[in-house]
């Protein structure tokens, strides 16, 4: 039987220590760090995480801007707000929630965000970074991955590490951050032949694909860590609709070492690691040293 790896709790810690680190900068540098998150259209999902985001960042002590636009809203006019964002020295933050609707073209307002103020971590210019190594906003769900796997496996030196899933969102960011920490990582996809041997062979898997319960039990190795990235809504026995991962949790429990759950894994550390990145994008607009609490 494994362990549950707790990313509610993670990411609660987590928070407690980012709202210590506003208050540093705060008393040692009369800093108040500032997220603005820009909402296009009115998608309920999007609509919800976006709310969580504004309470979350009052939580911890920053400021919190709202920019909600209409869904016919023109490019060039989004394109006008992130610019005015860009100038603006109370925001240190900017976070476009994706997707946008179709007449906007996300990789231009992507990369049209201050390199600086990408908390996210979405722009071109961030993910080139990430890639060879240098010092960048790192994408919020990887980096909450990271987190979860080196705070329960501690040193990732050497591991087989498979990723399920090459979105440029989560598997990608999260294959370059393993590879950072000297794992030997290896991507699976749609087309990748004999999923089930390749995840046989990891000692860590991550699966961010989107399929429900789509990596079984007896495709995990013994004493293995799986981080599961999926929220998929599916109708329970109950006829009632319920999130599950893209991982068979209970079986999954049965062999690997330790699991993450859906919900309560990697879902509560993206919004801590998206505050995280806030608190660290005002530190270097300002050119002081991160806090500890939050390296
Ligand atoms: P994408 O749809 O962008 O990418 C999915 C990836 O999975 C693709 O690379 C695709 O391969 C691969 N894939 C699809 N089907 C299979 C299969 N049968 N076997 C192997 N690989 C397959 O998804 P995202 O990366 O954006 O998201 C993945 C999951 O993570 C979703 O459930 C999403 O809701 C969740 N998510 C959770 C977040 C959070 O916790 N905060 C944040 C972001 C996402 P190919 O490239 O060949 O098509």
């Amino acid at each position: 039987m494994s362990t549950v790896i707790d990313g509610k709790a993670f990411a609660a810690g987590l928070r407690e220590r980012v709202a210590d680190a506003v208050k540093e900068i705060g008393s040692q540098h009369g800093i108040k760090p500032g997220l603005a998150v820009v909402l296009v259209g009115e998608d309920p999902a999007s609509q919800v995480y976006v709310r969580n985001k504004g309470k979350q960042t009052v939580e911890v002590g920053m400021d919190s801007f709202e920019h909600k636009l209409p869904i016919d809203t023109a490019e060039k006019d989004l394109l006008a707000l992130v610019e005015q964002l860009n100038n603006d020295p109370a925001v240190n933050g900017i976070l476009v929630q994706l997707p946008l609707p179709k007449q906007i073209d996300e990789s231009k307002v992507t990369n049209s965000i201050s390199v600086d103020k990408d908390v996210d971590g979405f722009h071109i210019e961030n993910v080139g970074k990430l890639s060879i190594g240098e010092d960048s906003l790192i994408p919020c769900t990887p980096a909450g991955c990271l987190m979860l796997l080196k705070d329960h496996v501690g040193d990732l030196t050497g591991k087989n590490a498979v990723i399920v899933g090459r979105s440029n969102i989560v598997g990608k960011p999260v294959s370059m951050l393993l590879l950072r920490e000297s794992c030997t990582v290896t991507i699976a996809h749609s087309r990748t032949r004999d999923l089930p041997s390749v995840c046989r062979a990891a000692d860590i898997i991550v699966a961010a694909v989107g399929v429900p319960e789509l990596v079984k039990g007896d495709w995990i190795k013994p004493g293995a860590v799986v981080i599961d990235v999926g929220i998929n809504r599916v109708e329970g026995e109950d006829g009632k609709n319920k999130l599950v991962g893209d991982v068979d949790y209970q079986a999954a429990m049965e062999v690997a070492d330790g699991v993450t759950p859906v919900p309560g894994g990697v879902g509560p550390m993206t919004i801590a690691c998206l505050l995280r990145n806030a608190v660290i994008a005002a530190c270097r607009q300002h050119g002081v040293p991160v806090p500890a609490v939050i390296l």
